[in-house]
């Protein structure tokens, strides 16, 4: 059976860590897949997954803490807080820490708490534009036989 030598290996990982830390969007393996595919012609989703899972537990990248939908990747992994938009799923960075007195939690017995993880959740402005439009205020003007 064909196995990737360890060298080859490097490499990919290293596009792929390039692709991911290009991208502000916090891309799904499917996305970084797409993405590589033009510079990675012969790699497969199930590779990308596997390594983009790898960068993670080496702390090159993170996954976000899980949402709806499928998992997402930073190439930034420094802490900072997201943004959830709730319609689509869109992630984006929040600048700032938002104060979180987590020392002030009583946590259950027999419980340590080391940290916390923290998603905002909003709309994102695509989506609120879209709202807008489809409100039955300005549906009443855009339908075309009500003109
Ligand atoms: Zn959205
Ligand atoms: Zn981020």
């Amino acid at each position: 059976m064909a196995t990737d030598k360890p060298t080859r290996m490097t490499a990919r990982r290293r596009v792929l860590l390039d692709e991911l830390r290009r991208s502000r969007a916090h891309p799904t393996a499917d996305e970084v897949y797409r993405r590589v595919r033009r510079r990675l012609p012969t790699i497969s989703l199930g590779t990308v997954y596997r390594n983009l899972e790898l960068l993670a537990a080496t702390g090159a990248a993170q996954v976000l803490p899980s949402g709806e939908g499928p998992r997402r990747y930073d190439g930034d992994a420094r802490p900072h807080v997201h943004i959830r938009c709730q319609s689509c799923g869109r992630v984006a960075d929040v600048a700032g820490e938002p104060l979180v007195d987590w020392h002030a939690v009583a946590p259950p017995a027999g419980f340590s708490i080391f940290g916390y993880r923290l998603e905002l959740i909003g709309v994102c402005p695509r989506c609120a534009r879209r709202k807008r439009k489809r409100s039955p205020e300005n549906n009443k003007e855009e339908l075309p036989w009500q003109r």
